[in-house]
């Protein structure tokens, strides 16, 4: 079956670690659709789009040859497949987080890019491995595997290893240790150049931003003695500026504002030095701003 030309084409991942987070954002955004179980794909509900599944390493390729119009996968993904000049980056989505690294040996191994002249590197990453060497003028053997690349080191088929670690706790359990870090990546929204529905796909980011936002901050409520509110509106400026209201008791005024979530508890204490009172915080569940 061809899927009909004027349907907008989103690429997800189809297995992995960020499968689950890709869809879980695509339904905290409203786009829904039943997955049959073995099917490739599926319509989404109300929106004129499919959801394609598909494996993480094709998503870059496919979105830079216009196959799919937009896709969730990550970064490092998109550079390995020298796709980065051929695909628009629309969102960061804040999941997927980890760095591709040079790791070696805690005990003995080098202990600098240059020591590993001439030494056996694997690595799953080849096209982004290798232009790392190249950049760092250092020649070495690569080793191109396709899974369980720590355990290399340990059968002694290599020195180093280039690999994606997010804590760092699998190559400690391999007796490894990261030297250099290559590149930092997450997952992010990609676009195609000419996508069949550009007004479609400005709809989705908006969607997608509403809810990333929402992840992001919390709604603060306080009231506030309206001499102290140009201190107060220091500590919570605001995404724009802050909602003020007067209260029937003209010394006090009632100030609404989002805050990043991460820092609530420490904006809570200073408000409250300050001499705020009824301050209550709220989860957003989305937005648009
Ligand atoms: P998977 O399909 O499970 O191999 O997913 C790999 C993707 O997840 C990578 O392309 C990275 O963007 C991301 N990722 C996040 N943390 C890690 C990690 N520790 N190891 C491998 N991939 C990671």
């Amino acid at each position: 079956m061809r899927l009909p030309d004027s349907v907008t084409r989103i690429a997800i991942p189809s297995k992995g670690r960020l499968q689950e987070p890709s869809e879980s954002l695509l339904k905290a955004a409203g786009i829904k659709y039943r997955k049959r179980d073995r099917s490739l794909f599926a319509h989404v509900d109300s929106l004129n789009a499919v959801i394609l599944f598909v494996r993480p390493d094709d998503i870059p390729l496919l979105v830079a040859e216009g196959a799919a119009d937009m896709g969730m996968v990550g970064k490092d993904l998109i550079h390995e497949n020298r796709c980065e000049k051929r695909v628009t980056t629309r969102l960061e989505l804040g999941y997927g987080h980890c760095r591709l690294a040079l790791a070696t040996r805690t005990s003995d191994g080098a202990k600098s890019v240059k020591a590993l002249k001439g030494q056996k590197v694997a690595a799953s990453m080849v096209t982004s491995a290798k232009e790392f060497f190249r950049r760092s003028k250092v020649d070495v053997q690569l080793l191109e595997v396709s899974g369980s690349v720590e355990i290399m080191v340990a059968l002694g088929l290599a020195d180093a290893i280039v690999d994606l670690v997010e804590s760092g706790d699998t190559l400690r359990d391999n007796g490894l240790e990261v030297i250099e870090t290559i590149a930092q990546s997450q997952a992010v929204f990609i676009q195609a150049q000419k996508p069949r529905d550009p007004k479609l796909c400005e709809l989705i980011v908006r969607r997608f931003e509403g809810v990333l936002t929402a992840q992001q901050y919390t709604l603060l409520e306080y009231n506030v003695p309206r001499a102290k509110l140009k201190d107060a509106e220091k500590i919570t400026p605001g995404f724009n500026s802050p909602t003020v209201s007067d209260l029937e008791d003209p010394k006090w005024v009632a100030v609404k504002v989002m805050i990043p979530k991460k820092q609530s508890i420490d904006i809570m204490d200073k408000l409250e030095a300050l001499g705020a009172s009824a301050i209550l915080e709220t989860q957003i569940l989305n937005c648009r701003l």
